[in-house]
């Protein structure tokens, strides 16, 4: 049915935290009476292997009030697969997600519950920064994006962070998919489903440093991008091509040079460009190859995503 949602309904709220034990009191603190309005819900916080005191903080916080849960991972498996891990154990009818560290604002939830309840499967977010996040993170993000939607067709949009609301259907799909590069955003936006954005304005961070260097952003571009396309191998097949047109024409030069001119091309530096140009699109074309083999390879040996250490949840 259309429209209208049930009455009494169920709020998941879904919260990853790598080292932030700064964050955690504060951010359930700031969720409690928000989420009190409604009937019933739950807040599961998931330890992606934190080094510092994150896990004590979640237990205290389970003690003092039963409807805040806690998943603990083995160790750091990061952000894409805590969050898996949360979203695998919620039971809500509406589940959202948000970070730890209070730059997605709980003064949202309503406005993303009320467009759940307007019909809408999937309320996401998309942030808007004006000074708060540092130039280069801006500019990778926004660089990430054009990168993605070029490489993939898939058009996500700009600055969709992992902060929404999801049905409890398409929790349930997203269940019940086996992939194991993880890249939720894209693989969300692939859903389909009825969505609806809502902008925000994104806060500074409450306390800690951001965990997403550089690597781990690379890391979740090279993943974003492959495991959405196979575009990335055309494209080495248009390089190859190009490649080799090139080599030919050179070619072609050289013998005209040689019969026709007169003239032998001395000097090693025309092998070098050819050399150089051959080598380096080779082996980039070989390293896009790879990366698929790789993901064939993790996606065979079907280890699961995550691994749970403790849990104050009922395991299934
Ligand atoms: N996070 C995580 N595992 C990681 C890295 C980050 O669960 O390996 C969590 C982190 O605690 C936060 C969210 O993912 O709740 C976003 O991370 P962060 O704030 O460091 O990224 P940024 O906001 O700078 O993109
Ligand atoms: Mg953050």
């Amino acid at each position: 049915m259309m429209g209208v949602k049930m009455e009494k309904f169920k709020v998941s709220v879904v919260v990853p935290a790598y080292n932030e034990e700064g964050n955690l009191t504060r951010l359930v603190q700031t969720l409690l009476p928000i989420l009190s309005v409604y009937n019933d819900y739950e807040i599961i916080l998931i330890n992606d292997g934190s080094s510092d005191k994150t896990i004590e903080v979640m237990k205290q916080l389970h003690h003092d009030n039963s409807r805040v849960h806690y998943i603990s991972l083995s160790r750091n498996f990061g952000h894409q697969y805590a969050l898996k891990a949360g979203l695998d154990a919620a039971i809500g009818d509406c589940v959202i997600s948000m970070d730890a560290d209070l730059q997605h604002p709980p003064r949202l939830i309503p406005a993303l519950i009320d467009g759940w309840q307007k019909g809408y499967d999937i309320v996401y977010t998309t942030r808007q920064d004006k000074g708060t996040e540092s130039f280069f993170k801006r500019f990778s993000s926004e660089f990430f994006y054009k990168f993605f939607r070029v490489l993939t067709g898939l058009k996500i949009p700009a600055g969709a962070a992992d902060f929404r609301l999801l049905d409890k259907k398409v929790v349930q799909t997203l269940k019940n998919m086996p992939e194991k590069a993880l890249f939720l955003r894209g693989l969300i936006y692939w859903m389909g489903f009825k969505q609806f954005a809502i902008s925000y304005q994104v806060e500074p961070r409450f306390s800690g440093r951001s965990s997403y260097s550089l690597k781990k952003m690379l890391g979740l571009a090279i993943a974003g991008a492959t495991s959405f396309s196979i575009k990335p191998l055309r494209l080495a097949i248009y390089l190859g091509f190009i490649v080799a047109l090139l080599g030919c024409l050179s070619t072609a030069y050289v013998l005209y040079m040689k019969l026709f001119a007169g003239s032998v091309i001395t000097g090693w530096s025309s092998l070098m460009c050819v050399l150089l140009i051959l080598g380096g699109s080779q082996l980039f074309v070989m390293g896009i190859i790879g990366e698929y083999i790789g993901r064939i390879f993790v996606e065979m040996k079907n280890r699961p995503n995550y691994i749970i250490d403790e849990t104050s949840l009922e395991q299934k």
